[in-house]
């Protein structure tokens, strides 16, 4: 990883989960860095610089409790993009606010 993307990955994550922001208008819920696969050939590797900050229950995991749909979770990924919008769409939002 090149110096400049190691800066925008920290970036990205000490924003916080951008579904977080979706749901509740809140920024800074820690979370784990998500590459974007939108759009890639499955071989090739999304790029450091398209990334998304996502917590446990928003990534991995659905939280139910918290009514949290998580991207590769049970409920799905077309359930994730109903609810938040697609990945394209959430690394917009995440770069106009860094
Ligand atoms: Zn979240």
């Amino acid at each position: 990883m090149k110096k400049a993307e190691r800066e925008h990955v920290n970036k990205v994550a000490e924003l916080g989960c951008v579904a977080c922001f979706v749901q509740s208008g809140e920024w800074f819920t820690p979370g784990e860095i998500h590459h974007i696969r939108e759009g890639q050939g499955a071989a090739q590797r999304a790029s450091w610089l398209e990334v998304l900050c996502l917590c446990p229950g928003h990534h991995r995991v659905d939280d139910r409790k918290a009514r949290k749909i998580a991207i590769h979770g049970n409920t799905g990924r077309r359930s994730f993009v109903v609810a938040y919008g697609t990945e394209r769409e959430l690394l917009a939002l995440t770069t106009e606010n860094l």
